[in-house]
């Protein structure tokens, strides 16, 4: 039967291949369809591996020597208590009865309900208790691998390019992982517009669509799906002829990009010949390619962050040095924008979570480098040492006050002074500037065009805190909206006072690449743009087309006008 899920395309094109269940945790395991006739007997295994582990709960706190701890015995309680629970231990065998799913899967997808709502619980020590129920459940893994059931038929030979991931959620670092893959697209049922997740999708330029809800429940392993990353739509099980009309759309939205490259070596300028800075984002220094093959003219931010993410520890300065050298030295000549990590919120590292109640409004960025300046020594040196091969800019995330910039500044003399009592060389005349991304630093812009050499707008975050909605939430996703007059009114004014007080700035959010307000941008004054390599090309073409002098009384009139409606019929005609 073929139907259609909804959500929020966060990565346009079309992508058309077989579906592949995915999970993140370390409790990977497949998902296959268990035939009629076998159902009965994989629900019977599921329960005898429910039982096996009880016995073995049970006979490991009968062991207990009278002398053990209390708390072990109350622990062992704990989790014999989260086995009886009915979430784990009988709801799997419905789902295996009724989806005819494989034992393991159905208590993976138990797991993931019961873990989404401890993450939702207030009280810290509750919350701790998700990885109670983690542990059980791998107790419960390793008692059903012990009893071997139906064996699935080996998979089709499918090359990645025509699997579409298909998952609950995705971290910034599940993603970031892709890039060492060639999947087709990927979906998942949560995740918002500009959560790091599709930040990152979109530097993939695969076609992707996060908040549907429900895909991971309707679609099932290897089904043929649809993934239309433009209007936010999976067709699952598509007949023959929405099949072949998305086969013509693909061919024609690939032959549109083939046409684009055309573009790469053209000077970015208006018609009325006001030249543009176009820059890419990048995650890690293999991104540099994609960002000269689409004619960047720099690297306006590189989240250094995603070095840190994926593993246990911590790189050290001279891994550091070498990632910073190497995108240096390949942009040859070309400024590279390197942001001091931002871990925390959405991309929390192994070394340093932490757990808050507001991981958004927590220990992050600029917040977590103060508080471990030790730690922050050690990048900002790989930094500087770097800055010997090339032209680096730092950029420090985050920033709300004059204190963090005066402190991050001292670190950053401070990191200088050491390399010169080692005669290590450096960049003397290396530039700071911070991103502009709390409301606070944007109404209060004097402290940081002070203070610094440049600023770089960050919308994702600057929508986040300005209208209060959590970028990684898919249930407060439809309240983004950059055309907010409040963000009008912030967006223009850092970019007059920036301009005013003549310092460079540039935007690196999400907006910078999406089209529809490249002109609008463009009439506020900005002159330099930062943006995932995919998109440059697209934002290039409408700068090529657009006449300054025509489009700015209609962003001035944007400006003055708060209704919604209004706001988008006048945005409409500037892009007419
Ligand atoms: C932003 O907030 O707009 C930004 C560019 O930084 P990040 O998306 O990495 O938070
Ligand atoms: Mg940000």
């Amino acid at each position: 039967m073929s139907l259609s899920i909804h959500g929020i395309g966060v990565s346009g094109g079309i992508a058309i291949g077989h579906a592949h269940l995915f999970s993140h945790a370390r409790l990977e395991v497949a998902h296959y369809v268990v035939p009629q006739d076998q159902v009965a007997e994989e629900s019977a295994r599921f329960e005898v591996a429910v039982q096996n582990v009880r016995a073995e709960l049970e006979s490991l706190r009968a062991s207990l020597p009278p002398t053990a701890p209390a708390e072990l015995a109350a622990f062992i309680d704990l989790h014999l208590m989260i086995l009886g629970d009915s979430t784990l231990s009988v709801a799997p065998r419905r789902i295996i009865e009724t989806e005819k799913c494989n034992a393991e899967w159905a208590l993976r997808v138990q797991m993931d309900a019961l873990v989404a709502q401890f993450d939702e619980i207030e009280d810290g020590y509750l919350r701790e208790r998700k990885s109670d129920v983690i542990q059980v459940v791998e107790r419960m893994m390793k008692a059903l691998s012990g009893q071997p059931g139906y064996v699935p038929p080996p998979p089709k030979a499918d090359s990645e390019q025509n699997l579409i991931l298909v998952a609950r959620d995705l971290s910034p670092a599940d993603v970031v992982q892709f890039k060492q893959h060639q999947f087709a697209s990927f979906i998942t049922d949560l995740g918002g517009t500009t959560s790091h997740t599709a930040v990152v999708a979109r530097s993939l330029a695969i076609p992707s669509i996060v908040a549907l809800h429900s895909a991971r429940q309707l679609i099932h392993e290897n089904e043929l799906i649809i993934v239309d990353g433009v209007q936010g739509v999976v067709i699952v099980n598509p007949d023959e002829q929405v099949l072949s009309e998305y086969r013509l759309r693909q061919y024609e939205f690939d032959l549109e990009r083939q046409k684009l490259k055309r573009l790469k070596g053209t000077r970015a300028a208006t018609l009325d010949g006001v030249p543009v800075e176009l820059q890419a984002n990048i995650e890690l220094p293999g991104d540099v390619a994609e960002a000269r093959e689409n004619g960047a003219t720099g690297i306006g931010l590189f989240r250094s962050e995603f070095l840190f993410l994926n593993r246990a520890d911590l790189p050290d300065e001279d891994e550091q040095f070498e990632a910073y050298r190497k995108a240096t030295v390949e942009m040859d000549g070309m400024p590279v924008t390197i942001r001091t990590y931002d871990l925390g919120a959405d991309k929390p590292s192994d070394e340093l979570q932490r757990h808050t109640l507001n991981p958004a409004l927590g220990l992050r960025a600029i917040r977590l480098c103060l508080i471990e300046p030790k730690r922050f020594l050690i990048q900002l040196r790989a930094l500087l040492r770097a800055s010997h091969y090339g032209k680096i800019n730092i950029l420090i995330p985050m920033l709300a006050t004059a204190g963090e910039v005066d402190q991050a500044l001292a670190l950053i003399r401070q990191a200088k002074k050491s390399l010169d009592e080692q005669h290590v060389p450096y960049d003397r005349h290396i530039k700071v500037g911070g991103m502009i991304e709390v409301p606070a630093a944007a109404l209060a812009l004097q402290i940081f065009t002070r203070k610094l050499d440049f600023l770089s707008i960050g919308t994702n975050d600057l929508i986040q805190y300005t209208l209060a909605i959590d970028r990684t939430d898919d249930t407060v996703a439809h309240l983004y909206d950059p055309l907010h007059p409040a963000l009008l009114g912030l967006i223009s004014g850092i970019i007059r006072n920036a301009n005013k007080a003549k310092v460079p700035v540039a935007l690196c959010g999400e907006m910078a690449g999406d089209i529809s307000l490249t002109r609008l941008l463009l009439a506020f004054g900005l002159r330099q743009f930062s943006m995932h390599a995919a998109h440059l090309l697209d934002v290039k073409q409408v700068i090529l087309h657009c006449n300054l002098a025509h489009i700015k009384p209609l962003a001035m009139k944007m400006l003055r006008t708060s209704d919604p409606q209004k706001l988008q019929a006048l945005l409409a005609r500037l892009n007419a």
